[in-house]
C-alpha cells in the first residue's frame, strides 16, 4: 500500500515519495548496513514502532544523553526531538554529527522558557531578595559557604541549548526526570541555607520532586513570565521558584480517569509520569520516567491491569510486549506526542540515503560559545545517577 506525507514535515525528495511501508524500512535497513559503525540510530521511547524498530540504541533523554556522550559513530541520527539532538551534538565530539531527520520535530514545552524571559526573572530575584549569582563565585558548583545564599538554575533536559548555557555559566545544571531528586539535593547543597533553586520549564516536574523530597505546598511557587506583579512574599518563602512550563501530552491526564479505571478493572495499578499534575502523581500507585515505568510494567504479575500516565506510543509497545497483562494508557482519546511524530520512516530513509551521497543533512549544530557553556550543565548532570 502507499504511503501518503505525513501532515507536518519538510517532503522528503520524490525518489522516496510513493514507497511502500515495507519498501521504506526495506531501504533503511540496506542504508543501515552500507553505513556500518559510522552511523548511530538512537530512538526515544515516544516514537512509533516503524521507527523504533531501525533504532540501535532505545531511551529516554537521560539513557540517549550518556550513549550520546559515549558513542563515536560519525553519525548520530537522533529520533526524538530537537532539544534531544541539541544535547547530543554538545556531548560528542567535533568529528560527529547529529542529525534529526525532520528539524521541525520541537517540543512545546521546551519553548515556553527561552532565554530572555528567564534573565529578567533571574535579575528580578537576585534584585528583589538580594541573593547572590553563583556566577559571582570562584568554583560555583562547591557548595555554598556557611552563611551565604545563591539562586541556582535548573533546567529540565526539555529545554534549548541556550538555556543550558544559561544554567552553565550560572553554576547550575540539566536535570531529567530519572534524576530530578539527585540533581535538586545538589542545587540545595550550592544554594545555601536560605538560597533558591529557579526550575524551569516544567512546573510539574519540579513540584513533584520537590513534593516527593518533603518539601511544602509552601515552599513551592509558580513563576509566571506573563505576570506583571509578582508575589514576592510567596517567592521569598519558597525553596523552588517552578517556571510556568508542562508538557501538552501529560497535563491531558485526569483524576476521572483515574477513578473509571479503576472502578472498571478491580486491582488495576496506576503509573504515570511525573510531567503530570501533582494531584494525578498524588493518585498513582507509582511514578517515575519512562525507564521507571518501562521496569515497573515488567515487574508487575501476570495478569495485571495497568492504567499508564505517559505517551501513546510507549503505552502501546509495552502491551504488544507483555501479552500476559492489559496495558492502557488513561485517557482514551490521548494522542501522540504531536512533534515527535513529525519523525516519520521516509525522513529517516530521507537523511541515511543522502548521508550515502555524501551530504550531511538536517545537522542539528550548536554554536561553540553556547555549546561549551551548556556542556558544563550537562556534565554536571552526567555526574548525578539520581
Ligand atoms: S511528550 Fe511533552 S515534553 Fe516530551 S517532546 Fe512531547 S511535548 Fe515535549
Amino acid at each position: 500500500m502507499a504511503i501518503s506525507l505525513p501532515v507536518c514535515g519538510i517532503n522528503p525528495e520524490e525518489r522516496i515519495q510513493g514507497l511502500s511501508d515495507a519498501e521504506i524500512s526495506q531501504r533503511i535497513i540496506i542504508a543501515k548496513e552500507e553505513l556500518g559503525n559510522d552511523l548511530l540510530i538512537l530512538g526515544h521511547h515516544y516514537q512509533r514502532n516503524s521507527i523504533v524498530k531501525h533504532a540501535d540504541l532505545l531511551g529516554d533523554s537521560f539513557l540517549l544523553s550518556e550513549q550520546a556522550a559515549s558513542a563515536d559513530a560519525k553519525f548520530v541520527v537522533f529520533c526524538g526531538v530537537h532539544f534531544m539532538a541539541e544535547s547530543a551534538d554538545i556531548l560528542t565530539s567535533e568529528e560527529q554529527h547529529v542529525i534529526l531527520p525532520n528539524l521541525r520535530a520541537g517540543c512545546s514545552m521546551a519553548d515556553m522558557a527561552n532565554v530572555a524571559d528567564v534573565q529578567v526573572c533571574w535579575d528580578e530575584i537576585i534584585d528583589e531578595l538580594g541573593l547572590g549569582d553563583p556566577i559571582t563565585r570562584k568554583d560555583p558548583t562547591l557548595p555554598a559557604p556557611q552563611g551565604e545564599s545563591y539562586v541556582i538554575p535548573v533546567t529540565y533536559m526539555n529545554s534549548s541549548a541556550d538555556l543550558k548555557a544559561f544554567v552553565g555559566e550560572h553554576g547550575g545544571i540539566v536535570c531529567t526526570s530519572t534524576n530530578a531528586a539527585g540533581v535538586l539535593k545538589w542545587a540545595f547543597e550550592r544554594a545555601g541555607e536560605d538560597g533558591k533553586v529557579l526550575f524551569f520549564p516544567d512546573q510539574h516536574l519540579g513540584r513533584n520532586t520537590g513534593l516527593a523530597m518533603g518539601l511544602s505546598e509552601d515552599e513551592l511557587c509558580v513563576w509566571n513570565p506573563n505576570q506583571e506583579d509578582p508575589d514576592w512574599e510567596e517567592i521569598e518563602q519558597a525553596r523552588i521558584v517552578l517556571w510556568h512550563g508542562y508538557c501538552s501530552v501529560h497535563r491531558r491526564f485526569t483524576l476521572d480517569q483515574i477513578s473509571s479505571m479503576r472502578n472498571e478493572n478491580e486491582g488495576a495499578i496506576i503509573v504515570v509520569h511525573p510531567e503530570c499534575r501533582h494531584e494525578i502523581v498524588a493518585a498513582a500507585d507509582a511514578v517515575g520516567s519512562t525507564e521507571f515505568i518501562r521496569n515497573y510494567v515488567a515487574d508487575q504479575p501476570s495478569g495485571s491491569v495497568i492504567g499508564v500516565g505517559t505517551e501513546i506510543n510507549m503505552v502501546k509497545r509495552l502491551n504488544e510486549m507483555y501479552p500476559n497483562k492489559t496495558i492502557t494508557c488513561l485517557d482514551p482519546l490521548v494522542c501522540p506526542c504531536s512533534t515527535m511524530y513529525m519523525i516519520h520512516p521516509m525522513y529517516l530513509l530521507d537523511v541515511l540515503e543522502r548521508i550515502i551521497a555524501g551530504e550531511i543533512p538536517n545537522q542539528v549544530k550548536v554554536p561553540a560559545e553556547i555549546s561549551a557553556k551548556a556542556k558544563l550543565s550537562l556534565d554536571r548532570m552526567l555526574s548525578i545517577r539520581k
